[in-house]
């Protein structure tokens, strides 16, 4: 199975996906990983990718997609992945699309993770502390919650006019919300 994890910052994705690839033994395919672990090969590339991360901005559509098709063309990518953080923008969205249908593979379905954000913005404030991400400050919390708004929020639309779309409530305990995205799984298969 193709999924799209979908969600503001701080709803869980995160934890949510980690549980949701063993259950499916899929590979994790989560771009922000993908991009913290680039940084450290020092290319000005990445120089680049972690000032636009520290100011809680996007990295460009093309280092991403970049990214992501290098992964996708790995054998253990061929009958299925989780994209956790990705797409974050209607060209990667289109880009996924076109990505996959040339595989036949196409997206099998999306989770959108929600919650209220005042929650939420207190929820990465609290992970700020205990992680140390340079990219939790409150500042920067604001602007990646500005930016889900802006450019990431548009693909529940598009996603859900495609009949992909599974909504599900993030609070609650981790428990709770893996059950209920169980339950949205089990619906689609
Ligand atoms: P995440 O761990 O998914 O919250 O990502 C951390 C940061 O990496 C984001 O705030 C962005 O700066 C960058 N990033 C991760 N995934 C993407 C993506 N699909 N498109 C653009 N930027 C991304």
């Amino acid at each position: 199975m193709f999924i799209v994890f979908l969600g503001p910052p701080g709803v869980g994705k995160g934890t949510q996906s980690r549980r949701l690839v063993s259950y499916l033994q899929v590979p994790h395919v989560s771009t922000g990983d993908m991009l913290r672990a680039a940084k450290a090969s020092g290319s000005p590339v990445y120089a680049a990718a972690e000032r636009c991360m520290n100011a809680g901005q996007l990295v460009s559509d093309d280092l991403v997609l970049a990214l992501v098709s290098e992964r996708l063309a790995q054998p253990d990518c061929s009958k299925g992945a989780l994209f956790d953080g990705f797409p974050r923008t209607l060209v990667q969205a289109e880009a996924l699309d076109k990505l996959l249908e040339e595989r036949s593979t196409p997206l099998d379905l999306v989770l959108e993770l929600y919650g209220d954000e005042n929650e939420l913005k207190k929820r990465m404030m609290r992970r700020a502390a205990i992680e140390h991400r340079s990219d939790d400050t409150a500042e920067t919390v604001q602007q990646r919650m500005r930016i889900y708004r802006l450019q990431t929020e548009p693909l529940v639309q598009y996603y859900a006019q495609r009949n992909l779309l599974e909504r599900i409530d993030a609070m609650g305990t981790p428990d709770e919300v893996f059950e209920r995205i169980r339950t949205a799984i089990a619906k689609r298969t």
